[in-house]
């Protein structure tokens, strides 16, 4: 079975001069996988519209008419930083779609993993309002669309965007059924995602954030990911893995500053899919989530799919590591310690 991916034909109508979230992100990725050829090797899904019910099985309908009447209105500002156009919501339902569309292909199994390379982002967007770039939450809906559809109950959430998901943690506090994992850099926006967050009630334990200093890079990041969070997701033992696929932790990126390369993202990922295939029957699909340097967010995506694909595939990563910032694992390793105390089983 191949690797299923989706793309938004439309995204490009979702834009505003000088914003970051723009359509330059995918176009950069569309002519590098064209370059690279790998596109024959993929199953690509046509994406179509989520409808209102899908986007229901997380917001609020209050809030989806919010959308409609905003899109409605011409160029709104949802947030501070958050626009919608009038072309807006349709693209954000065509990356809802795509993303649900990949889904059903892997539980289907139709393809072993899948990839949705769609915009705008959906980590930040909460039950009833709009943030960070994010109109609509569109892994947790992906989470509750898998719940709701097949007899698949645990659901581990594996966000490793540069800024912590603060919708997808708030969606899923109280539920032990979804492990949310996220590590991001702090402090940074939006500024939740505080090592203590480990979920309530029922979910108590069910959250876990790992927020990591400026220039952590690509040694303690995978450390983190090798021994600190594989033993609770051994424990929680997942029946399919979501991935919230940020790049912005890339050292190239204009907005995080988390000094990792595009091999590291593939040292990471390659763990995420020794998760899958030893616990999820290899079911896996990955959501792009932000990534604000065109070229290294393309470099990282081919990679990901490369991996996806073949596991003993090797990254694409031209710009290397950061010429001016060397390794700091050895001052955080107390931090370490207190983080693998909190998480112990
Ligand atoms: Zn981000």
């Amino acid at each position: 079975m191949k690797t299923a991916i989706t793309f938004s034909p439309s995204h490009e109508v979702h834009t505003q001069p000088g914003h970051v979230e723009r359509p330059e992100r995918l176009q950069a990725i569309q002519t590098l996988l064209n370059q690279d050829g790998i596109l024959e090797s993929l199953m690509q899904v046509k994406s179509h519209l989520a409808t209102k019910e899908d986007v229901l099985l997380v917001h609020p309908e209050s809030y989806y008419d919010s959308l409609v009447a905003a899109s409605e209105a011409g160029t709104v500002w949802l947030d501070s930083d958050t626009y919608s156009t009038p072309g807006s919501l349709g693209v954000a339902l065509e990356a809802l779609g795509g993303l649900l569309q990949v889904t059903e292909a892997v539980v289907k199994e139709k393809a072993s993993n899948g990839f949705a390379i769609v915009r705008p982002p959906g980590h930040h967007a909460r039950p009833a309002e709009a943030m960070g770039f994010c109109l609509l939450a569109n892994i947790s809906i992906a989470a509750r669309w898998i719940q709701k559809n097949t007899n698949l109950r645990r659901i581990l959430i594996v966000d490793f965007d540069v800024h912590h998901g603060n919708g997808t943690q708030e969606i899923f506090y109280e539920d032990p059924d979804v492990l949310y994992i996220s590590t991001h850099q702090s402090p940074l926006y939006p500024g939740t995602g505080a090592l203590l967050e480990t979920g309530a009630k029922e979910g108590n334990r069910s959250t876990i954030n790992i927020p990591l200093p400026a220039k952590t890079g690509d040694d303690t990041l995978l450390y983190v990911f090798k021994e600190i969070l594989k033993p609770r997701v051994a424990q929680f033992n997942p029946e399919f893995i979501l991935v919230s696929a940020g790049y912005d932790a890339h050292w190239l990126d204009p907005i995080g500053g988390m000094n990792i390369t595009v091999s590291g993202f593939a040292s990471v990922l390659k763990e995420i899919l020794d998760w899958a295939t030893t616990y999820a029957s290899e079911r896996l699909v990955a959501l792009l989530e932000g990534g604000y340097h065109a070229e290294a967010l393309a470099h990282s995506v081919l990679t990901t799919l490369r991996l996806m694909n073949s596991r003993q595939a090797t990254a694409s990563d031209p710009f290397g590591p950061n010429p001016a910032q060397g390794s700091i694992h050895d001052q955080l390793k107390n931090y370490l310690v207190e983080i693998a105390s909190i998480h112990a089983l």
